[in-house]
């Protein structure tokens, strides 16, 4: 029989109230492997219920901080000790490269740690004020129930950018994973109880955007969302927290350029550009999808690119071997062959792959795949395709390379690769998104704060700024003069 599993709510699992289960797949193999809670309003009451109890029971609000900090690191190391458990759980549900998930569960850790050292380095400050009399002081507070919302394609590390920075500044969390993938999340809160969360810190309730997720969103007693997903989903859940008064982060959808200048190392960047959009099938939000190369490389580029994408080892993502593994679900696989067809309808040449290779494996393959031919006015070319899909275009002035790049509706991330140390700085101010890597790309660490620009977010993940996503701030005026009070009728300072 599949196995089960349950919400985890106040440290323990929960059947779901309805008594529904939904089924998960493997998308290489396309074989079942479990049954997860189908969470409804009910059980995200529940979740909040028991979020809200340990927010305001004294073993968590009375806890020290720097006693926070170290629950954090002691889930850091059960992480790492779990890693390759967890790795293996998570390519399964999601298909993506077990080296590739191996990779991220090494990094986990430390982002438990990085918070962990930051959770009794959260303070206020003494504000020098017009007035001798008075003591004006900032404290930062936690907001109390946190919800968090993730996709599929990377769910510890994307779950993990914001339950680190919450749980560091002291909030409680109620995460809602993506229904394609529970099952980790769900190990995660496991993790957390071993750690010596007290009960209730972080919940978990699984199930569909459209119930768990929304219900979780309009709920009455949480006080802050914070999101990963597309951007459709993204801007109805800020419509909702604007309507409440609640806080949001959102981390959205990206359609990045990936630039090649005509000095730069271009057999390097070629095998950025295979990083930047075959790496995970392409399903990352960070994809260096839109790919420009100046006139005087462009075949170059589109050579070396084209000979590696046509000889990536397509396959069984638990094999080390496997580079490129299957889309995540059938819709996936979908979306990703209709935006082909869109794109050759509109004038773009598949200049390799364009269909689904010939392999033993049943699951959602796509070839990785080059378009040219194509420009910013076609629909592959403005829309996020999310799979491994390249369009690679020429320009011909460092000008009109910046109006290119940012001539689209998301801002998250770029690549530049040239060798000309002033045209990076140059190139890397003018361009339009939250993120820059200059002879690299996909770098990402706990320390570095990223922002989606423009439709690709609002508010900031990783480093210290991201801490105060989940904190309020409050300012304390003390007036140390006992003499008569002064001019009521008057402003005081
Ligand atoms: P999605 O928006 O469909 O779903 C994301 C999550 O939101 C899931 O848990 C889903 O169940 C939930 N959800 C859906 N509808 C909801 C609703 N009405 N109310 C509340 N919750 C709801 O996105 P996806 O397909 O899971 O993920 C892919 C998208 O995520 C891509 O657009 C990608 O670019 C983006 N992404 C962004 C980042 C980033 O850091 N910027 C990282 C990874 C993925």
């Amino acid at each position: 029989m599949t196995e089960r599993l349950n919400h985890y709510i106040g440290g323990v699992a929960v059947g779901p109230s309805s008594g529904e289960f939904f089924t998960s797949t493997n998308p290489a193999t396309l074989t079942s492997l479990y049954e997860a809670a189908r969470g409804n309003a009910e059980d995200v009451d529940r979740a909040v219920a028991a979020a809200r109890a340990a927010f305001e029971s004294s073993s968590w609000s009375r806890l020290s901080p720097t006693k926070r900090g170290r629950l954090l690191r002691n889930l850091g190391d059960l992480i790492g000790e779990n890693a390759e458990e967890l790795a293996r759980l998570e390519s399964v549900d999601n298909g993506k490269l077990i080296r590739e998930m191996r990779g991220q569960m090494a990094a986990l850790p430390e982002y438990y740690y990085y918070y962990g050292g930051l959770a009794d380095k959260v303070q206020g400050a003494q504000i020098p004020t017009a007035s001798y009399d008075v003591l004006n002081y900032t404290q930062r507070e936690p907001l109390g129930v946190v919800g968090a919302i993730t996709p599929w394609n990377s769910p510890l590390t994307l779950t993990t950018s914001k339950i680190a920075p919450a749980l560091a500044a002291g909030n409680t969390v109620v995460i809602k994973p993506s229904e394609h993938t529970s099952r980790t999340v769900l190990r995660l809160a496991e993790l957390a109880t071993e750690a010596g969360f007290p009960d209730g810190v972080v919940n978990v309730v699984t199930g569909f955007g459209a119930e768990a997720g929304a219900a979780l969103v309009s709920h009455p007693d949480l006080a802050k969302i914070s999101f990963t997903g597309s951007t459709q989903t993204g801007s109805r859940i800020a419509s909702e927290a604007a309507s409440r008064f609640i806080g949001c982060t959102l981390e959205l959808g990206g359609k990045s350029p990936n630039i090649i200048f005509e000095d730069a190392d271009v057999a390097n960047a070629a095998m950025g550009v295979i990083a930047g959009i075959y790496a995970a099938a392409g399903q990352t939000c960070i994809a260096g999808s839109r790919v420009f190369a100046h006139k005087t490389v462009y075949d170059e580029l589109l050579d070396l690119v084209t000979a590696r994408a046509r000889t990536i080892r397509i396959g069984d993502p638990l094999a080390d071997s496997t580079e490129l593994g299957p889309l995540a679900f059938a819709d996936q696989l979908a979306k990703v062959e209709s935006y082909v067809d869109i794109g050759v309808a509109e004038g773009a040449s598949v200049h390799a792959g364009g269909k689904r290779p010939d392999l033993d494996l049943p699951g959602y393959f796509y070839a990785p795949t080059v378009l040219t031919d194509v420009d910013n006015s076609m629909r592959v070319v403005r829309e996020e395709i999310f799979g491994p899909v390249a369009a690679i275009m020429p320009f011909e002035t460092e000008d009109e390379l910046v109006g290119l790049a940012n001539d689209t509706e998301y801002g998250l991330a770029a690549g530049v690769w040239t060798q000309n140390l002033a045209r990076a700085h140059r190139v890397a101010r003018r361009l339009d998104a939250g993120t820059i890597w200059v002879n690299t790309y996909r770098a990402m660490s706990p320390m570095s704060p990223r922002q989606g620009f423009k439709n690709s977010g609002v508010g900031i993940e990783h480093g210290l700024e991201s801490m105060n996503e989940y904190t309020r701030l409050k300012s304390i005026w003390i007036n140390t003069d006992e003499g008569a009070a002064p001019d009521p009728f008057m402003m005081r300072n």
